[in-house]
Order: C-alpha cells, then sequence, then structure tokens
C-alpha cells in the first residue's frame, strides 16, 4: 500500500474547503496510489478512449485517467465537490465535469452532447464508438449504477469499477452462488474481480472492504433475452424462498399450482429439487423460452 502523500493530500483538501466526506453519499476518497495504478493497468487506456467517470469527488482517478485517455466526463452529485473540481482541474482541457446524478444521465444523450460539441475533432460519431466506464463507486448505488450502463443501448466497451468486495463476489458468483443480482449483470456482460482492496486504501475508511471488478460487456449476449421484466419475474419468484427446492419456490412464487411447475421443469430438464442459485444463465434462459410455451 502507497498510501501516506495521497492521504495526507485529501486531508489537506478537505480541510481547506472546510469539508467533511458525506457518508450518505457514499464518500471515501482513494488514498493509495498502488490501486490507482491497478485501476488505470486494468481501463487499458488508450489516448483515444473517452471515459466516463462516476463520483469523480476530489478528481485524484480523474486526473490519472485524463493522462491516459483522450477524454474524460466525470460526472458528480456534490455541488460542492463539483465546483471545486471544476477549478482544481481547470487547466487539465480533457476533462469535462457534470454535476448531475448519474442515474439521470442517459447515456446515449450524453454521447450524443459529446459528439455535438466537437464534431470536426472526431472521425466517428461518439454514439457510435465505445467509451469506458470507470469508477470508484459510491456503494449505496453499486447495482443500480451497473445495471444503467449495462441495460442502456450506448453499452461502455468495458467497466472498471471498485465495488464492496461481497458485492464483487456476488456479481462474479458461478452457478452453485448464482443471485438475482449475478443473473442481471452476467446477462449482459463477463464479471472479472481484479484485486482485493483493504478498507484502510479509502479515507475515510469504509467499514467493509472492496474489489477492483472488471465487467466486459458482450456485443451479443450469451442468451438472448427479449422481455427483460418478464424473464426477470420468473427469476425473482425462483429466488422468492431462499434455499428452498425451485419446485416450491417457483409454485409459490408464481402462484401455480405444483403439477404445472414440475411440468415446467421438466419440459426444461431442470431437476425440480434444486435450488434457485445452483442455476446456470443459459438453465435460466431455457426455464424462461418453456414458460413463455416457446420451450
Ligand atoms: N472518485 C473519488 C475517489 O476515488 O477518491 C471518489 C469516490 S467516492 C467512493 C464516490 C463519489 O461518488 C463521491 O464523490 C460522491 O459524491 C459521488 N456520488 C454519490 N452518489 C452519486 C450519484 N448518484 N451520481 C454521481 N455521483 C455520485
Amino acid at each position: 500500500m502507497k498510501i501516506d502523500s495521497l492521504l495526507t493530500q485529501t486531508q489537506k483538501l478537505l480541510r481547506r474547503h472546510n469539508l467533511r466526506a458525506r457518508k450518505g453519499l457514499g464518500q471515501h476518497f482513494l488514498v493509495d496510489e498502488g490501486v490507482l495504478e491497478t485501476i488505470i493497468a486494468t481501463a487499458q487506456l488508450t489516448t483515444d478512449d473517452v471515459v466516463v467517470e462516476v463520483g469523480p469527488g476530489l478528481g485524484v482517478l480523474t486526473r490519472e485517467l485524463a493522462k491516459h485517455a483522450e477524454r474524460v466526463v466525470a460526472i458528480e452529485i456534490d455541488d460542492k465537490l463539483a465546483a471545486i473540481l471544476r477549478d482544481s482541474l481547470k487547466e487539465i482541457r480533457n476533462v469535462t465535469i457534470i454535476n448531475q446524478d448519474v442515474l439521470k444521465i442517459d447515456p446515449p444523450a450524453l454521447l450524443k452532447e459529446l459528439k455535438a460539441e466537437s464534431p470536426d475533432k472526431y472521425g466517428m460519431p461518439y454514439d457510435n464508438r465505445h467509451y469506458k466506464l470507470v469508477a470508484n463507486l459510491p456503494y449505496y448505488i453499486t447495482s443500480p449504477v451497473l445495471r444503467h450502463f449495462l441495460e442502456t443501448t450506448a453499452k461502455p466497451e468495458l467497466m472498471v469499477v471498485m465495488v464492496q468486495k461481497e458485492v464483487a463476489e456476488e456479481i462474479a458468483a458461478k452457478p452453485g452462488r448464482m443471485s438475482l443480482l449475478s443473473i442481471g449483470i452476467q446477462l449482459y456482460g463477463a464479471p472479472e474481480i481484479v484485486a482485493r482492496v483493504p478498507a484502510e486504501s479509502f479515507y475515510p475508511a469504509p467499514a467493509v472492504d472492496s474489489s477492483v471488478l472488471k465487467v466486459t460487456p458482450y456485443s451479443h449476449p450469451p442468451v438472448e433475452i427479449s422481455d427483460r421484466e418478464g424473464f426477470f419475474e420468473l427469476a425473482r419468484a425462483g429466488f422468492s424462498a431462499a434455499r428452498k427446492q425451485l419446485a416450491n419456490s417457483l409454485a409459490n412464487g408464481l402462484g401455480v399450482s405444483k403439477e404445472e411447475t414440475l411440468a415446467l421443469l421438466a419440459k426444461a430438464e431442470i431437476d425440480p429439487q434444486r435450488r434457485a442459485e445452483t442455476l446456470s444463465l443459459e438453465e435460466w434462459a431455457r426455464l424462461w423460452r418453456v414458460y413463455q410455451g416457446k420451450g
């Protein structure tokens, strides 16, 4: 861990602006240079890359991103931090700060705006080219942010995000430990845990450890689900009674008879005694097709 100088810098900056980290906004600033290097290396940035950063905070990651990418668009909800950033990063010409709740940003509209700002500079329109999402995420909205950028038509080509260690493990789980969260992410991309990050790498230190998680969105998803809402209703029913056999949890969750559920599982060739967390994505998709009458 290389934390001394960044820690002092962060504490000084907060004091100078008479600020305290707002825990309600998940403000735990990264103060470990080694972790910063890991994030930058994992993002494999080139000077062609457009990076969207969620929650730049005091800008420690933003500055590094700006050195390696063509352009950084950083979205910060906290008015005071956004103002400080605009001032402290004003010399860095390839950074734009947007003072907004990231969940209110529409990714396709954002990319179109970028293109409109500099139509001559870029040969290809931004909305046809990829961007990378890199963030030390505020933990209280980890999964909404991931879904926001995975379920849009303008998906990033790569996501490198700091998340709570347990959440990273849940997202990257294999059959046996699957959950609605792992299904929700793995439908769209391949997750990989890159590094474990101890709580002391942040100021103030959170109560939990973290992990750097890389998610590579699929250009063609491994399983096609046209009716996302319907599919998740089925999956939610499967997980509605944790650790129960699927035959029971599905019957309860869907409000259908046990006989019907057994027939459904038989047609999908899934053992009714299995539990929801043991099913692979392909098995969920098969069950979904049978449930829809297409199996
Ligand atoms: N990137 C900085 C770093 O690594 O030191 C700060 C990371 S801190 C974990 C999360 C940041 O996200 C904070 O600056 C917080 O204000 C910001 N944030 C929280 N909720 C947000 C939201 N809904 N939209 C945009 N930014 C948000």
